[in-house]
């Protein structure tokens, strides 16, 4: 079942690119397996699946933990709210960190990154829609927190991250999308070198990718309701 999902979601994505003229290879498929178990993210991947996504830190830890013997074949990124007292352990355990909305997290992630593992590659999550969605970065401070984290050591900055509220129609979420693309163009006009854009969830990833989302972050549509 997990298996047909996944080729539903994967076939969702070549029609919308197909849609807006763009090449399906350039946008990656997050799979969301938060608060489902690891024996589920491991049928996943036995269909092909590498790259998930978590919300909670020690959920999360545990599921990698769980499957530490497919550690070499999965991509384990952190996508949910983080605390401070939460960064050690995600330096040590994630390979990606979507949700920085401050230079503190930032510079603790860096400073906590192991030695041993590759630098953590992070997004800056940006609050699009004012006030409806409290997590993120206001998009006026968007830029000078991209050029601060860009500047850290341990970490290797990629890009932005949004969650905007859900829309009534297709054109009003993708407008929601724009604004958080048009965040990413103006830090790439800086000269910082960004090449994901992680927009999109099962509701509205047709308007992420028309908005130009590289990374969708799909939860229900693969592994059912939560
Ligand atoms: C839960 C979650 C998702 C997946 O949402 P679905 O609607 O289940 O696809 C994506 N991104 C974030 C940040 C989430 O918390």
């Amino acid at each position: 079942m997990i298996g047909d999902n996944l080729q539903q979601v994967r076939e969702r994505i070549v029609k919308a690119c197909t849609t807006v003229g763009r090449d399906p290879a350039s946008v990656h498929l997050l799979a969301v397996s938060k608060t489902f178990p690891a024996e589920v993210v491991r049928e996943a991947h036995a269909a092909g699946q590498t790259a998930f996504g978590e919300n909670y830190v020690q959920e999360g830890v545990a599921k990698i933990e769980a499957l530490r013997d497919l550690r070499q074949t999965l991509q384990w990124h952190c996508i949910g709210p983080l605390q401070s007292n939460k960064t050690r352990v995600v330096a040590e355990h994630f390979d990606w960190v979507h949700s920085i909305d401050r230079l503190k997290i930032a510079q603790r992630l860096s400073e906590q990154r192991p030695e041993h593992l590759p630098p953590l590659q992070v997004c800056l999550q940006v609050n699009v829609d004012a006030g409806a969605n409290k997590s993120g970065a206001a998009p006026h401070e968007a830029l000078a927190l991209a050029r601060s984290v860009a500047s850290l050591p341990r970490l290797r900055l990629r890009g932005l991250m949004a969650i905007p509220e859900p829309a009534p129609d297709f054109e009003s979420q993708r407008d929601l999308f724009l604004a958080a693309a048009r965040v990413f163009e103006a830090i790439r006009q800086d000269g910082i070198e960004l090449d994901t854009l992680s927009l999109g969830m099962s509701a509205d990833l047709e308007a992420a990718i028309a908005a130009g989302s590289t990374m969708v972050r799909v939860g229900t549509a693969i592994f059912g309701r939560r």
